[in-house]
């Protein structure tokens, strides 16, 4: 009960994510889908601590993709990028926990693989920027504009997590 009020509240002021409601849309990537690496993010994700409250297998269309990626509609690669990341499924989730955001990114790794740590994401598992197998929200505010961009309100699961007295004090 608690849960579906807290959701109706988020989603009338989105500034209601925040804490340990904080919501990150994560997604993996054609590449990462094809190259069967979808199991192994989201144990990294759930072993970390953090709760997943939606997920679903999608062909984006292009359209959708030019919106997601918007602010980069100037960079020469921005083409290139909208035709890989239509070029198979996607699997886009939520998942939610305190910092989710920030603290996905440092399991991503950086974006250019060559940049990232070994035990990140995308330094484990990629070796060129263009094809570096999942896509992190990289703030609060575009974490809440790309969820709405994905995810249907009904598709988000607001669940009881029975493990969250041993992942927070
Ligand atoms: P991030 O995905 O780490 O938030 P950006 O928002 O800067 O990084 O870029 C979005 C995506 O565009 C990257 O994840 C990558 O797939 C692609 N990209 C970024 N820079 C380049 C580049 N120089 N050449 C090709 N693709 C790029």
């Amino acid at each position: 009960m608690i849960c579906l009020l807290l959701m109706i509240f988020s989603n009338l002021f989105p500034t209601g994510w925040t804490g340990f409601n904080e919501r990150g849309f994560i997604a993996v990537k054609p590449d990462g889908v094809q190259r069967r690496l979808v199991g192994e993010i989201i144990q990294r994700f759930e072993k970390k601590g953090f709760q997943l409250v939606g997920m679903k297998l999608v062909q984006a269309s292009e359209d959708l993709l030019r919106e997601h990626y918007r602010d980069l509609r100037d960079k020469p690669f921005f083409k290139g990028l909208v035709r890989y990341m239509s070029s198979g499924p996607i699997v886009a989730m939520v998942w939610q926990g305190l910092d989710v955001v920030k603290m996905s990114r440092r399991v991503l790794g950086e974006t250019n693989p060559a940049n990232s740590l070994p035990g990140t994401i995308r330094g484990d598992y990629c070796v060129e920027v263009g094809r570096n197998v999942i896509h992190g929200s990289d703030s609060v505010e575009s974490a809440q504009r790309e969820i709405s961009l994905w995810f249907r309100p009904d598709e988000l699961e607001c669940w009881e997590d029975s493990s969250a007295q041993w992942i927070y004090e």
